[in-house]
């Protein structure tokens, strides 16, 4: 803190702030009560934070151990003050928080806004953007805080728009107040009946002390003790912390409100669960799976966010080895009886504790989602599309729960509505099938076009869409499932002649077989095209993989496929593909002409045909121009 005048210091906002608040304070929002629930929120990690460093610096709370949070009213000026004695933001804390470093969420909220005012409202504490929510009701809003084992205070004072300033003040005592100067249209702020019904439904958890003083507020450094009428403090909360109380004793309702507030997120918990491990280790869980996406859970820190606590202090909420990283998504509360109460966050690293616990939740959360696969299919396949793609991350990285975790894994497929599992696909394989067949990419819509399917849709042979980029890496670490190798339909021959087709008339096991003639002419075309390709293909055969369209491209049994081939390149971890099968369909019209012609020049013919395969596997031609120049001339002479 270098320069600490007396004098009042202007701040602007960070540019993405300075819209955030914009946006914040114009709209009319109709849950803008939330702003309350933030605040608290924030009131109550500030005194968690201090509970926490007071373990090794009790100094820190020396004189006052009894954690509060205060809100008090002034019908006159127009004021609604919150007041805790958590750890307080020093000088910098308060410009750095409270207005120029705009948080990681920011922007990431900024572009996820619909401009549906409902829905944006119910963005805000997600992104952690939660103080700024004060602005929904105030005009003028003023935080004056002294950091814990510091002497100096400083008020904030902003009315929203666009810069802020910071002046010295004094604060009896650590904590923060902030005085917000409330709206015309939000002077519903000032009833204790509203305030009440606000703390009891957003944060009655909240397992500190919610008290409402008497109509007359006392400001910080208040002189003028006779004007306040203070009829003594009511406590609005239940104030104990949710996960030590019986489950028999919390409604629904109340353990929504917990998880939106450890979860920031407005949704309801598709599962919530609750229990008390004894044994050799003991603690009490409150884990629950959101129903909707948190916006962050493709973050590349891929970091999980349960809060641990030790005897109902709150340690740290970034305990890596708590759950693995491929259950990120679970939010909530873990709290252990046996973790000493000054344990470190170092300690934490490599704690036989922690791994027990983690090996513990682990265990639970497999077991309760294969009850619910079997129990729910419709909760299921609504927890596989929100979080599928994470557990996979799972079968990838962990072998020791690879099996448990497979049986979970579920998939879109070329012959089902609906998602199917592994075993559901192995019971309906067809007679002479022994693989799991699969194709990868972008999105199945896409997938379905492709000209690799073409020969298993004919013989009603289901393939299984991967259309998450982790399947790429997972489908390396298992090789089969069940006895049954899985493999990839843009990948090596296409196996399909051993497979009997339900219905012989859709196969071509009808077909008349081929004449001599015709495969003299067919294997002379190959030579051709081989010829005329060069190094661009690796190979050149038939195949009876496509029925409808004359060539595709696969890659080489032992090669890359195709997708992953292109999704590393994407993220330049590949610099060159390597050169791929060009399969060709000996009953095409197209290639049949080609191999009546085999002996001439099959040079733009064949540069054609790789092009075409090309195209359909979505990718760019080398040589676009010299592609035209070919087209052109065969359209020329078509309509000439
Ligand atoms: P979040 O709570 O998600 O971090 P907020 O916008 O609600 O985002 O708060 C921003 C930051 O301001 C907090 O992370 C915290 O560092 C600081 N802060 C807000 N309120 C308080 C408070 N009452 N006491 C101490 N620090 C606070
Ligand atoms: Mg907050």
């Amino acid at each position: 803190m270098s320069d600490q005048t007396n004098a009042t210091e202007t701040h602007s906002f960070q540019a993405e702030v300075g819209r955030l608040l914009d946006i914040v304070a114009n709209a009319l929002y109709s849950e803008r009560e939330i702003f309350l629930r933030e605040l608290i929120s924030n009131a109550a990690d500030a005194c968690d934070r201090l509970r926490y460093r007071a373990l090794t610096a009790p100094e820190l709370i020396e004189g006052d151990t009894e954690f509060a949070i205060d809100l008090s009213t002034d019908a006159e000026a127009g004021t609604l003050t919150l007041s805790d004695n958590g750890s307080g933001m020093t000088h910098d804390e308060l410009v750095e928080n409270l207005g120029t470093i705009a948080k990681s969420g920011t922007s990431n909220f900024m572009q996820q806004l619909t401009g549906d005012a409902k829905k944006d409202v119910s963005l805000i504490g997600q992104f952690g953007v939660g103080f700024y929510s004060a602005f929904m009701v105030s005009s003028k809003v003023e935080v004056t805080s002294r950091a814990a084992g510091d002497d100096a205070a400083f008020t904030w004072t902003s009315d929203g728009k666009g810069a802020f300033t910071i002046d010295p003040a004094s604060r009896d005592g650590r904590g923060t107040t902030i005085v917000m100067h409330l709206k015309d249209d939000a002077k519903e702020f000032l009833e204790e009946q509203r305030l009440s019904h606000i703390v009891k439904t957003y944060s009655d958890h909240i397992p500190l002390p919610i008290r409402f003083h008497g109509p007359a507020p006392e400001l910080p450094g208040a002189e003028d003790e006779e004007k306040v009428v203070d009829v003594g403090p009511r406590q609005l909360n239940e104030a104990s912390a949710l996960w030590t109380r019986s489950k028999f004793d919390i409604e629904d309702e109340q353990y929504t409100e917990f998880y939106r507030h450890v979860s920031h997120g407005f949704d309801e918990p598709s599962m919530t669960l609750h229990f008390r491990a004894e044994g050799v280790i003991e603690y009490t869980g409150l884990i629950f799976i959101p129903t909707a996406r948190p916006f962050d859970l493709f973050h590349p820190d891929r970091k999980s966010k349960l809060k641990l606590y030790v005897r109902r202090v709150f340690i740290t909420d970034e305990c890596e080895d708590l759950v693995p990283s491929w259950l990120r998504f679970l939010r909530g509360v873990i709290d252990s009886e046996d973790l000493p109460l000054n344990v470190s966050r170092e300690m934490l690293q490599n704690n036989p504790v922690v791994a027990k616990i983690q090996a513990g939740l682990i265990k639970r959360i497999i077991s309760e989602l294969t009850k619910m696969a079997e129990k729910d299919a419709e909760s299921y396949e609504a927890f596989w599309d929100a979080f599928g793609a994470v557990i996979k991350e799972g079968v990838y990285e962990s072998a020791e729960h690879r099996d448990a975790l497979l049986k979970l894994v579920r998939f879109k497929s070329t012959t089902q509505p609906g998602l199917v599992s592994l075993a559901e696909y192995i019971e309906r394989m067809k007679e002479g099938q022994n693989e799991i067949f699969y194709i990868t990419g972008e999105d199945a819509e896409v997938l379905e076009k492709s000209p690799q399917l073409e020969g298993f849709n004919a013989k009603g042979v289901e393939v299984l869409y991967m259309t998450d980029p982790v399947d790429e890496f997972w489908i390396g670490q298992v090789p089969e499932f069940e006895g049954k190798a899985l493999k990839s339909v843009t990948r090596g021959s296409a196996a399909l002649t051993d497979i009997k087709a339900e219905d012989a008339d859709k196969d071509g096991e009808d077909k008349p077989e081929e004449s001599a003639d015709d495969a003299m002419e067919i294997s002379a075309l190959v030579t051709a095209l081989k010829g005329s390709l060069g190094d661009a293909v690796k190979d050149v055969r038939k195949t009876d993989r496509l029925t409808a369209s004359p060539c595709c491209l696969v890659a080489d049994e032992g090669a890359m496929d195709i997708h992953l081939e292109r999704l590393l390149k994407q993220h330049n971890q590949l610099n060159q593909s390597s050169p791929r099968i060009l399969e060709i369909n000996p009953d095409h019209a197209l290639i049949k002409a080609m191999a009546a012609k085999a002996t001439e020049n099959m040079d733009d013919a064949a540069q054609l045909l790789l092009d075409q395969a090309r195209i359909m596997e979505g990718e760019t031609l080398p040589d676009p121009a010299a592609f035209a120049r070919r087209m052109t001339d065969v359209m020329t002479k078509a309509l000439g």
